[in-house]
C-alpha cells in the first residue's frame, strides 16, 4: 500500500483501467494524460488516508468505508474540458443561453456541493461583486418556501403607475378645465405621495406651444392664421398621433380632407375699450371661420383612380368642436358684404394652397390638401348665393310655391349651389 504513489503502481492501475475499459487505448492523448492524473490523485487519496490510520489494514477498512464503496470516477470525455489551442475563449456572460447552461451543467456536474451550498456560493459571489441588494432580496427568497411568490406578487409589472406624456397632461388640463395653479397642486400632491406622474407645467407650455401654427397675426380687432401655415400644421400634427406613427405607408402620395366654414356671433358682451385700429369696431359682434380636418388618405401610386385609396386617419367626432381650428375670427357683423369679402379671401388663399411634404417614418410624403365649403347656415348660404332667406337657393322656389310639387320638380336647378345641400324651405319646417 505505501508504494501506490509510485509509478510502478500507478501504471498496473492505469493497465488495469485499459484492459476493463477496451476503448481507452482509441481516445486522444489528452485524454489519457487527464486519466493519469486522476489516478494520480486517487492514490495520493489513498497513501494519505493509509498514513491517516497509522497503515492498520483493519482500521483503514473500518474508517473509510463509505469512501472504499464509491466508484472510481473515470474522467469525462467530453471536448469542453479540453483546452483547444487556437479558440479563444468567449466570456461566460457573452455566450449564449444555451451555452451558459451547457457550462453550469459540466461545472455542477464536476464540484461536489448540493443545491443549499450552491446557493450560498451565489449569494457570497454577489456581495463580493458589490450587488448587496440584489444578494440581499436574494436571501429573502430563501427565507420561507412561499417567499418566493409573495415577493413576485407584490412586485407586479402592470400595477406599475404609468406617466402621462406632455400632450396627454395638456389634455387632462383642458378637459377638466384647470388652472395653471390647480394643476399644479394635483402634480405636487401625487409627488408627495410617491407617485410622479404629472410632468412639470414647463413641459406642458412647451406641448401647448406645439400645437400653435406659424405666422399667426394676432391684432386687437381680429387674429388670423395663413390657411396654408394652418394646414401644414395640421397634417403635420396628425402624423404625430400615435396609431398613424405605427402605420406603414405604401405610398407617397396622401390627401387630406377638411370641410371648413363660418358663421357669426352677436350680442357678445360688450367692454369699455377703445380700438386704436378703428373707432367703428364694435367688440358687441364677432365673426368666425374655422376649419376640421376630417380624413387622411392614401392614393395608390401605380393606379391613379380617385376612389382607389386608403384611409390612415378618420377624424373620431367630426362634429366636436375639439376638432375645430380657427383660421381667423374678426369684430364684424356678419352681413351680405362681409361674409363674400372674408369668403373671397379665403376662397384666393385656397387656390395658392400647395401639398405639405412630411418627413414619415425616414421618408418624404407628399400631402395634398382639399377642402370641402360645407360649415355654413343658413344665412352663410343665403348670403353666398344672394337669395333672401325664404327663397329656396337651388330651384329659387318662393313660399308661394312650395306646395305645388309639380311645378317645383321642373325648376332649374343652381348645380354650383349643391354643395350647400338641399334647403330646409322644402321640408315645410316653419311656422
Ligand atoms: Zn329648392
Amino acid at each position: 500500500m505505501q508504494c501506490i504513489t509510485s509509478i510502478g503502481c500507478r501504471t498496473f492501475l492505469y493497465e488495469f483501467i485499459q484492459a476493463t475499459y477496451s476503448n481507452i487505448s482509441n481516445c486522444s492523448s489528452s485524454y489519457k494524460e487527464l486519466l493519469e492524473k486522476e489516478i494520480l490523485k486517487f492514490s495520493l487519496t489513498t497513501s494519505r488516508k493509509w498514513s491517516k490510520v497509522n497503515r492498520n489494514y483493519k482500521k483503514f477498512t473500518k474508517t473509510n468505508t463509505e469512501w472504499l464503496n464509491t466508484k472510481f470516477k473515470m474522467p469525462s470525455n467530453k471536448k469542453s474540458n479540453f483546452s483547444i489551442p487556437d479558440r479563444p475563449v468567449i466570456p461566460f456572460a457573452l455566450c449564449s443561453k444555451r451555452t451558459q447552461r451547457q457550462k453550469i451543467k459540466i461545472a455542477i456536474s464536476n464540484s461536489n456541493m448540493n443545491s443549499p451550498e450552491i446557493l450560498c456560493a451565489a449569494k457570497n459571489k454577489m456581495v463580493l461583486s458589490g450587488q448587496r441588494t440584489a444578494a440581499h432580496l436574494f436571501e429573502e427568497t430563501q427565507a420561507s418556501p412561499s417567499r418566493a411568490k409573495k415577493i413576485k406578487t407584490k412586485y407586479n409589472y402592470s400595477n406599475y403607475p404609468i406617466p402621462y406624456t406632455a400632450d396627454e397632461a395638456l389634455a387632462f388640463i383642458i378637459d377638466n378645465k384647470l388652472t395653471k395653479q390647480q394643476y399644479i397642486n394635483i402634480r405636487l400632491g401625487s409627488k408627495k405621495r410617491n407617485c410622479n406622474i404629472y410632468p412639470a407645467y414647463e413641459n406642458i407650455i412647451i406641448a401647448k406651444t406645439n400645437c400653435y401654427p406659424n405666422n399667426m397675426d394676432i391684432g386687437e380687432s381680429s387674429c388670423k392664421i395663413p390657411l396654408q401655415d394652418l394646414l401644414d400644421h395640421t397634417t403635420n400634427r396628425i402624423f404625430q398621433v400615435p396609431e398613424v406613427c405605427k402605420i406603414s405607408l405604401n405610398s407617397t402620395k396622401l390627401e387630406m380632407l377638411y370641410k371648413w366654414g363660418c358663421d357669426g356671433s352677436s350680442g357678445q358682451s360688450q367692454y369699455r375699450q377703445n380700438f386704436n385700429d378703428d373707432s367703428l369696431i364694435t367688440d358687441e359682434t364677432m365673426f368666425m371661420f374655422s376649419i376640421v380636418p376630417l380624413e387622411l388618405r392614401s392614393h395608390s401610386e401605380v393606379n391613379d383612380v380617385e376612389n382607389n385609396y386608403e384611409v390612415i386617419w378618420t377624424n373620431p367626432s367630426p362634429s366636436s368642436t375639439k376638432f375645430c381650428r380657427p383660421i381667423k375670427y374678426i369684430f364684424k357683423k356678419e352681413t351680405i358684404e362681409s361674409t363674400k369679402e372674408e369668403v373671397k379671401d379665403i376662397e384666393t388663399q385656397l387656390l395658392k394652397l400647395v401639398n405639405t411634404d412630411v418627413i414619415f417614418n425616414e421618408s418624404i410624403v407628399h400631402v395634398k390638401h382639399t377642402l370641402i365649403f360645407s360649415m355654413v347656415d343658413g344665412k352663410v348660404c343665403n348670403s353666398m348665393t344672394i337669395t333672401s332667406s325664404q327663397t329656396c337657393y337651388i330651384c329659387g322656389c318662393k313660399p308661394k310655391r312650395f306646395n305645388d310639387i309639380d311645378s317645383v320638380k321642373n325648376m332649374p336647378n343652381k348645380t354650383e349651389n349643391y354643395r350647400f345641400g338641399l334647403s330646409t324651405l322644402h321640408a315645410w319646417i316653419s311656422k
